[in-house]
């Protein structure tokens, strides 16, 4: 028993996300001591350089371990400079001598914080993403709403509603949900995410566009339907459509669907949609983006260039899908460049409801063989089920060592409201791999085992 006590005081000291004092300077310019923190992941490693974070030891920052509740109260309570001295508080099971209970105290006082129905605040229960929106849309005053649209949240535009949470920081630009149009707020909550939501809330820099994520394809099914500003027919009408328009539907609220018609983006009653195509073909409809290209390279070596690369393959993939009645939206078909936050924003404009970036892999050592497939832990679990289908065809298609499906925090996934995984297909610095990455038949079965493994997203998608 002695042991288990003092592992868990030992985790819970070092898991206590530890702040000296919001604004103070870096204590290097700009590092990395974590060895789980990708040098992506600029959210946490900017925290950490402010010295708003610690890990949960010296070397791990235990990106996937949970956040309790009296974490994130501290933690928050912290970063806003409030009053953080011990405590009695107005919580039966906050212990008076715990390290949070001034924070939670004063963040109750404040109102940032509210304890459950029967009185008590349960400190170390996980904090939920629901939850998180409600403690940052207060803590950080944020009061916009805009048309924002979870599938898995109820529209209720009433003050203290989770809806208006979740809508104040998606608007705020702090979190774009976890995958396709959804925010999953009963998911427990990781400390990537929080420090993502954190860093966004501190610094615009880090912040995302809201952008609605097509969850129905519809048409109109009568003649000068009226689309509105508002879901009433006391809005504005914008214009109108007529039948058989396509309508991409962002959501609903109550009888009215909200989406994009032609230049018109507004509401219509959904008595008068129906559905455009079967539900199979529409809901299979994906973004690839062939990483680099124009002016960025990516990696060269073995008389190879990595965008070259990623653009072949990425082309016999799109042809492979298309033959399968998968729809494919390109990030690029040229050897053109284009911004990482812009290959989202396309992707996700595109309409389509999953994104793959296509990248070739390189390293120092010329030993380093295989192929990977990456998703952020911070989005939906569904990006890390893509990664594995990918992968799992991958590396047997190309017959090289399996490195694995691995979290990390590359922006094009870790900021992508879709599902989104990102293949490094092998290394451009391997001897081997490199003959293989240059040779039409292996980029062939590269490409076949992409198409494959998508397939097989989509297939697992449709039973679940
Ligand atoms: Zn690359």
């Amino acid at each position: 028993m002695k042991n288990v006590f003092s592992k868990i005081a030992l985790f819970l000291v070092a898991a206590v996300f530890v702040i000296s004092s919001f604004g103070v300077q870096p204590v290097s310019a700009a590092s990395n001591p974590f060895k789980d923190v990708s040098w992506s992941d600029e959210e946490i490693l900017y925290l950490w350089n402010k010295g708003l974070i610690n890990g949960v030891d010296k070397n791990s920052f235990g990106p996937s371990e949970s956040v309790t509740r009296e974490q994130a109260a501290t933690l928050i309570g912290r970063a806003l400079g409030l009053n953080g001295s011990l405590r009695k508080t107005s919580f039966p099971d906050v212990d008076p001598k715990r390290y949070s209970s001034g924070y939670i105290q004063t963040a109750y006082e404040k109102g940032i914080i509210t304890g459950n129905s029967d009185g008590t605040f349960r400190p170390q229960e996980t904090m939920t993403r629901g939850e998180m929106a409600y403690l940052l849309s207060r803590a950080f005053k944020y009061s916009n709403t805009g048309n924002v649209f979870f599938s898995d949240i109820n529209v209720d535009t009433s003050s203290n509603s989770l809806y208006t949470a979740v809508s104040k920081i998606a608007t705020a630009g702090v979190s774009n949900g976890t995958g396709t149009g959804t925010y999953s707020p009963s998911k427990k909550l990781i400390r990537e995410e929080f420090a993502i939501f954190l860093a966004r809330a501190l610094n615009s820099s880090y912040r995302v566009t809201y952008q609605n994520v097509t969850i129905d394809n519809l048409r109109v099914t009568v003649n000068s339907l009226n689309i509105r500003t508002g879901p009433s027919t006391g809005y504005y009408a914008l214009g109108k459509l007529n039948s058989g328009d396509a309508f991409a539907v962002y959501g609903y609220k109550g009888a009215w669907a909200y989406g994009k018609s032609g230049s018109y983006t507004g509401y219509v009653h959904s008595d008068y949609l129906a559905e455009a195509v079967p539900a199979t073909a529409s809901s299979r409809y994906i973004t690839l983006d062939p990483g680099h290209g124009g002016h960025d390279g990516g990696a060269t070596a073995n008389g190879l260039r990595e965008k070259d690369i990623n653009l072949d393959v990425a082309k016999r993939v799109e042809a492979k899908l298309k033959a399968k009645g998968i729809k494919v939206y390109m990030t690029r078909s040229t050897d053109v460049f284009h911004s990482l936050s812009a290959r989202v924003d396309k992707g996700v404009a595109s309409g389509s409801d999953t994104f793959l970036s296509i990248h070739t892999n390189s390293a120092g050592a010329h030993g380093a063989s295989g192929s990977e497939t990456y998703y952020s832990a911070s989005v939906g679990s569904d990006s890390k089920e893509l990664a594995t289908f990918v992968q799992n065809r991958l590396y047997v298609a190309m017959n090289h060592p399996n490195r694995g499906v691995k979290n990390y925090g590359f922006q094009v996934i870790r900021t992508n409201p879709l599902p989104a995984a990102l293949v490094e297909l092998g290394f451009i610095t391997n001897d081997y791999d490199a003959a293989k990455l240059a040779s039409g038949t292996y980029k062939d079965r590269a490409a076949a085992a992409i198409a494959a493994g998508i397939e097989d997203y989509y297939n697992w998608k449709a039973k679940n």
